[in-house]
């Protein structure tokens, strides 16, 4: 892939009023399995997650599948409540604001352009539904501001009448990324927005994220399992695993120097040329454990080649040295 380097000098000393969304030891439990005479079943998707993103920046949130991105990411759009803690879009907890200013902010772009996109209805009424949802200008200025928008993402003018089908699949995610930069947002929710593409296609939209962030000066929550497209975007990492945050800090530090054993092996990983196929199991052992029943002390420890008889009983906490912070007991006082 020929790709551009996407990330900035923006660092820790981005003053607190350019934060643009916070979450402060967020939570989110489920009740799973209930069935007439069972007792549900506790899932704790999300555990006492704090991070945060500040204007232009890239946050990038890693690990496994069911490691608790998505349902991150569910409350970060306001599409979920969160079970305590708060989440906090400029500064206000989102708890206060209704669902529709939040999404005037907080806009998605998913993974697959092939079915997030209304197949009966044309690119103008695809891009322009937002402005039309939020009662935001006359069908003329709609029409021109698809127009413009078009513009910015590199789709030709003549596609304006054109229905998803008579699209290539990165045809269909530019018209995913138009649709959610229609109304101005601050801040773009990117679930693996190219893992369903042509790898010869995922260098293009990659180019178009880094060239868009640049101009519009936005800001990304970027979800991925492929961290080569992380490294080149991201200034802050954030790697999940079992619902809990086990290492985050300043993307370059975290790629020279990880610290929490997990990480490195996914760092490892980044060398198997198979881009979209998610994280491969060979480093890794072991089967990612049943979130219904995780494993004692720190979760991670069945997997881990450096546990301990500790880490079976106790969980460490997160502990912070220059910005990178890290939940394991090698790190520990
Ligand atoms: Fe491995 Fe122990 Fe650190 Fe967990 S706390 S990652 S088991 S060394």
């Amino acid at each position: 892939m020929n790709l551009r380097n996407g990330t900035t000098d923006s660092d820790n000393m981005t003053p607190q009023s350019q934060r643009v969304l916070e979450c402060q030891n967020v939570s989110r439990d489920f009740k799973v399995g209930k069935k007439l005479f069972n007792k549900a079943l506790d899932l704790k998707a999300v555990q006492n997650v704090s991070m945060n993103v500040n204007r232009g920046e890239v946050l990038a949130v890693v690990g496994e599948s069911g490691c608790g991105k998505t349902t991150l990411t569910k409350m970060m759009l306001g599409l979920l409540p969160v079970t305590s803690g708060e989440i906090l879009f400029e500064e206000e907890p989102i708890s206060g604001i209704d669902i529709r200013s939040i999404a005037k902010k907080v806009q998605p772009v998913f993974q697959d352009p092939y079915s997030s996109l209304n197949p009966r209805k044309t690119l103008e009424a695809i891009i322009s539904l937002p402005m039309k949802v939020h009662g935001i200008g006359t069908a003329e200025e709609r029409r021109g501001r698809v127009l413009e928008i078009m513009r910015l993402v590199e789709l030709p003018p003549r596609f304006l009448h054109s229905y998803p089908n008579q699209l290539s699949g990165g045809q269909r995610q530019r018209v995913a990324i138009a649709r959610a930069l229609i109304i101005n947002p601050s801040i773009l929710i990117c679930d693996e927005p190219t893992s369903a593409l042509d790898v010869s296609v995922q260098a293009h939209i990659l180019n178009l994220l880094i060239d868009l962030r640049q101009e519009l000066n936005l800001t990304y929550v970027l979800v991925s399992h492929d961290l080569a497209v992380v490294e080149l975007l991201a200034d802050k990492v954030a790697v999940m695993y079992l619902g809990r945050l086990i290492e985050y800090g300043p993307g370059q530090q975290i790629f020279n120097s990880p610290r929490h054993p997990y990480t490195k092996l996914l760092l490892e990983s980044v060398l198997t040329p198979e881009p979209g196929k998610g994280l491969p199991e060979i480093a890794l052992g072991k089967e990612f454990p049943n979130p219904l029943n995780p494993p004692s002390g720190c979760a991670f420890h069945p997997r881990c080649t450096e546990a301990t008889e500790q880490c079976k009983i106790t969980r460490p906490v997160l502990t912070v040295e220059n910005g990178q912070s890290v939940e394991c007991h090698l790190f520990s006082d």
